[in-house]
């Protein structure tokens, strides 16, 4: 497997190097608006410690992200009134990966509304923005 790209976009995002819509952060994980959502709320949870994908993240640093994962899906099914979550994660690019850090996506459904496919199109600044308000009051409870 090709090894970690220390600049790979989610790492420099996480060095403050790149912008993002943050909504979580604690000492192992770190949470923000997907930039070209599949659906509103669409959410990436990654993991501080460096890790490509599934492959070879460590499994405490796994654990942590999908304590996070769990922490976002219950605040987006209150923030976007939704009827369920959709939780992805995609190793090496035969499975569809094209940004080489560990992330998992969150995405609240609604019933009946498909998913829009990957990369279709970057969202509005003020709908990211709107929307990671209304997850991080959610998530405040
Ligand atoms: P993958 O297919 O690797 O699982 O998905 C990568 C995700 O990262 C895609 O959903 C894409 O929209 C998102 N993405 C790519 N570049 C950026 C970026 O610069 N900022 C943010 N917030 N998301 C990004």
């Amino acid at each position: 497997m090709t090894a970690y790209d220390t600049n790979n976009i989610f790492a420099k995002i996480l060095r403050g190097e790149i912008p993002c819509h943050k909504v979580y952060e604690d000492e192992h994980t770190f949470a923000f608006m997907d930039i070209m959502p599949r659906c509103p709320g669409h959410t990436l949870v990654i993991p501080k410690e460096p890790a490509r994908n599934i492959l070879d993240i460590s499994p405490e640093s796994l654990a942590h992200v999908a304590r996070t994962a769990k922490k976002i899906a219950v605040a987006a099914m209150k923030a976007f009134n939704a009827d369920g979550i959709t939780l992805q994660q995609f190793s090496e690019p035969a499975s569809g990966q094209v940004v080489y850090h560990l992330h998992m996506h969150v995405m609240p459904r609604v019933e009946g509304v498909m998913l829009l496919p990957p990369a279709t199109r970057k969202e509005d600044v003020k709908a990211l923005e709107d929307h990671a308000t209304r997850l991080i009051a959610a998530l405040k409870g």
